[in-house]
Order: C-alpha cells, then structure tokens, then sequence
C-alpha cells in the first residue's frame, strides 16, 4: 500500500506496485519527498461542503436547478434541469428529476456542461511558465528579440535535458491541477521528457495522482536525444513495459498514447508506429510547417513512410497543428478518420503556420463533419486556459473568414487586392450594389464563421473522439462518466444570462469555475480545489525550478528581454 494512500488522502485508484517502484527508484534523488504532503486531508465536513463520498460505488447525489447544456444532440439544453450522479456515472439528465434522497448540489444561477478537454499539452514545462513569452520556435536572430531565446535551443536543448525524475512529477501534477482548477477535466499529456524510465514512471504516477482523466503520450526524450546525454532512454522500446505495468485495466482515468514522431528520423517512425499498432494504442505526432515536414507526410500518406517504406496513415493517428500540409495529405487524413489537434494560440504566436481550421472546414460535410480538438501545447508560452482556447479559436476562424468574403469582389486575378500590410480594401476596391459597398456577401466557397457552440463542441465532446474517450466522456450523456463543470454566471463578469454557449465563450474565465467533478468526484468546490496542499505544492515546483535553472546555466531574471 503505497503511503498517500494508507493516509487516506489520494483521490484516484492508480498501480500501487508500479508506485511503489516509482518512490523505491526514484528514492536515491530525492523524488520520494516530491510525492509526500502535497494531498492535504480532508477536514471534519461541514454546512456548504460537497456530497459526502462521491465518485464511490452506488453514491448518489443531484445537480439542481442549472442551465444544462449537455453537448449532446440526443439529450439537448435545458433552461433549467438536474443532472443525477451515481459513482462514476452519470444516470439521467433532464428537469425535475426524482432523485430519492440523494444530496443536492444547487445550481441556481450557473452553467452544467461537460469538462474541457486538452489534446495536447506539454506538463512537464509547467516550472518554466512564461519564460519563453516571447519566443518563437527555433533561433531566428536577425528577427530580433524572439529570434534569441526560443524553444528549440532553450526549451528542448538547454532545460529538458537536466530534468530529473522528481521535476517530471511535480511539473506534471502541478500542470494538471492547475488545469483541474480551470475545468479541463481530460488532458493528453505529450510528455517528451522519457530520460530514463525512472522519467516515464515520474510522469505517469503524476497523472494518476491528479486525479483527472488522462491519456499519457509517451513521446521521446526532448533535447537529450539530440544531445546523447541520456544513456538511460529506453524511447520506443519501453512502450511494452510501460503499457503492461501501468495500463493493463480500461478502467482506469489514464490510458497510453504512443508517440510517434516523424521528424526525428526513418527509423524512429518505422520503430514507434511499429510499437504502437502492436500494442493497440493511438500513435500521436507533431505535424507543422518547419523541420521539412510536408514530404514526409506524404510518404506516409501514401503508405511509403518509415525506414522500410511501409508506415501509413490509419484512423488510431492522432495528428498535433497540421500546419503547412498538402492537400494529398490532407485528404488521407480526412479519409481514414485519423484525428485532428489544433493549438490555435500557440500557433500563431510561435510560427508554427496558420492554424488550419478553414481548411477542416472546406473538407468538411454535414453528414461527415472533419473538425479539430482543441489543444494549448506548452505553458512556457501561452496559458494553458481553456476560455482562452475557445476564443482564440473562434477569433482566428472568423478573421479569416470574414476578410475572405471582404476582398471576395476583389480576388479577381490581378484587381484590387488589399493592402497586405493592413488587409484594407484599396482606394480602387471593387464595390458591390446596395447602400452598404464594401459589405459583400458572404461567398459560397468561404465556409461560415464559427460559432460559439462550435467551439464549445471542438473543446469537449472532440476532444474526447480524438482521444477515444467519447463512450465514456465529452457530454453529458446518461451513462457517460461524470465529468462536470457548474460555472457561476452570477459573477460580476456575466451577469446577466442572456445566451449560455455565449456566455461561457465570450465572456468567462477561470474566476466562473465554481465546481469540477471528474467521474462522480467532486475535485473542486465553490472555486477551491479541493484535498491539495497548495503552499506545498508551490514550494516544490518553485524548488524543481530553481534546480532547472541552476543545472541548466540560466541566470533567472524576472524582467529579461527575450
Ligand atoms: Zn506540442
């Protein structure tokens, strides 16, 4: 029985062997201490506090009185209507439910919808948040100050490198209750930093520990296999052992995706996808305009990728940006099913190319829809916010869109195109008739703006389909797992409610997350997350930090120009 657990104060089920041998491997550098004191007890309850016990076998209790908005068509919005828990599951949606004696969670006054869910995130960065603010992907100097300090050479090759067994735990549960916080109930964890499977194990015991549902992407070991300063990487290989020790059981709140990277070389993609369709997992990979990308696509578009030009395309391939692709590819993808992760904010600020969601959408049909998830990559650059998320993606969508159907009378070739400087509409615009002339309509072959109940359906039940996780999660569905947010819409930034997807799109943050529930289990209360040590928390992170800088030769500097 692994300690947290004797003290009663772990939220998850998780591997008590593999944990032991996490503490017992990780003991001689210290990760032992990372694991303890960061749970804090439970007090005696009291007036106001959540339904005793859920999340347990055969509990029961009651969401009264919300806005509900399921996210699935089947089951519809509700002005006002209840939602009725029992342990993991949900049992029934709907107004004025009987719910015998179960306890009530009152929801006057607030938004019941599903938890966001995160397809691709970077935990394992979460000590370095903000460093890179104003980086871009790969050294740029004569851009100026982004092109100095940037991912490539800092993030990968200078910090990762030095990360021991214990900053891989608390940077990834402290990322993840962080997210838990916001309301970001799943989170694929591209984890990038397997220096050894003392690493694999740090990770993967942090996402049990957090206590939300999570896929672990086991990528390589970031930085250190470029530099060979990682002699115990067992990067594919590992895969075997990893899924049979931690993986084992479909019923648990974390399950295995196989990194399969395809800029790393031929054979590291011949091995990995190798791996990961013997084991039956989904292959994940970062697909974007750098690192001569697009060709390789192709390849395995074509079926002719890999080192022995027999890697292709299938429906487990879960693909990470997809900026910059061709057309050939982008049609392989759209036909087998593969699925779609697109971290709009990240890629706009550090030059990953253009996100690709107006080319989604023009593959796109009614009766087959090809739509992203949503996903905020690393935190060393952009919040890993979720409301953030949403409008950012409904912001770049509409941009594009709507300056498409501005210059649509001028896109004759070589008439009038705007000023690429500005976008506006030259002196000489083609106009169009009526009593407002420069407001064309919209053109057939434009797709329509985003709406907001678009982006609210790629940030949650998509976000599930691309995980394979949508029979258990991503709406709220009678039989699904309880996965739930109640957001305030009483709060001085919202009030009053006039339009719910609206509302929680274009007007929220993290203040409005009152309450989160991850299968039946209430991890955050009236806006505290609930059983962590918090100061504690904080101090090992901020410990984890300063060893990350010092080993890594980076003076820390609070106001330092990139
Ligand atoms: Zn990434």
């Amino acid at each position: 029985m692994c300690i947290l657990c004797q003290q009663g104060q772990l939220q998850n089920q998780h591997r008590f062997g593999s944990r032991r041998n996490f503490l017992k491997g990780a003991a001689a550098t210290g990760a032992a201490a990372a694991g303890l004191g960061l749970f804090a007890p439970r007090r005696a309850r009291a007036d106001g506090d959540p339904p005793d016990g859920t999340g347990h076998n055969g509990r029961r209790y009651v969401i009264r009185g919300g806005a509900v908005m399921s996210m699935d068509p089947n089951v519809g919005d509700f002005p006002k209507a209840d939602v009725l828990v029992e342990g993991k599951k949900i049992l029934a949606v709907g107004p004025n439910l009987h719910a015998g004696g179960a306890e009530e969670i009152d929801a006057t006054g607030r938004i019941v919808m599903p938890g966001f869910i995160d397809t691709h995130h970077h935990q394992f960065e979460t000590a370095l948040r903000s460093f890179l603010a104003d980086g871009v992907l790969i050294a740029d100097p004569p851009s100026g100050p982004s092109g100095t300090t940037t991912y490539f050479e800092f993030i990968l090759l200078t910090f990762a490198p030095v990360y021991r067994p214990q900053d891989v735990y608390i940077n990834e549960l402290f990322g993840g209750l962080s997210q838990l916080d916001d309301g970001v109930t799943t989170v694929h964890d591209v984890s990038q930093i397997h220096h050894s499977p003392q690493h694999s194990d740090a990770a993967i015991q942090a996402l049990f520990d957090t206590g939300r549902r999570a896929a672990f992407g086991y990528f390589e070991s970031a930085g250190a296999n470029i530099l060979g300063t990682n002699p115990g990487n067992k990067y594919p290989q590992d895969a075997f052992r990893i899924k049979k020790q931690w993986f084992s059981s479909p019923d648990q709140l974390v399950h295995m995706i196989m990194g399969g990277e395809v800029y790393l070389s031929d054979a590291t993609t011949e091995a990995s996808w190798t791996i990961g369709r013997q084991l039956d997992l989904q292959i994940a990979a970062h697909i974007l305009s750098p690192f001569g990308i697009r060709p390789t696509m192709d390849a395995l578009a074509a079926g002719t990728g890999g080192s022995n030009h027999n890697i292709g395309i299938g429906p487990d391939n879960l693909f990470i940006h997809m900026t910059g692709m061709s057309d050939m590819a982008w049609q392989k993808v759209r036909d087998v099913g593969a699925q779609v992760s697109i971290a709009f904010p990240i890629e706009m600020n550090m030059r990953h190319g253009t996100p690709p969601i107006v080319r989604m959408q023009s593959l796109s049909t009614p009766q087959s829809p090809f739509e992203p998830s949503l996903s905020v990559d690393v935190e060393c650059t952009l919040t890993a916010d979720f409301f953030t998320q949403m409008r950012s993606a409904m912001n770049l969508q509409r941009m594009i869109v709507n300056q498409m159907t501005l210059d649509s009378p001028n896109t004759v070739p070589g008439q009038n195109l705007p000023e690429p400087l500005d976008w506006g509409l030259p002196q000489s615009a083609n106009t169009v008739p009526g009593s407002f002339p420069y407001w064309p309509p919209k053109p057939a072959n434009v797709p329509p703006p985003l709406t907001t109940r678009d982006v609210l359906r790629y940030a949650t039940i998509n976000g599930a389909k691309a995980l394979r996780l949508d029979k258990k999660t991503g709406s709220l569905t009678p039989g699904k797992e309880a996965d739930i947010l109640i957001l305030d819409a009483t709060r001085i930034n919202v009030v009053p409610l006039n339009q719910v997807p609206g509302a929680v799109v274009s007007l929220m943050d993290r203040t409005n997350v009152e309450t989160v529930i991850v299968a039946g289990k209430v991890r955050k209360w009236k806006g505290q997350l609930l059983d962590v040590n918090l100061p504690k928390l904080r101090s090992q992170l901020e410990a984890s930090r300063d060893f990350i800088f010092q080993a890594a030769k980076v003076p820390q500097n609070l106001f330092s120009g990139q």
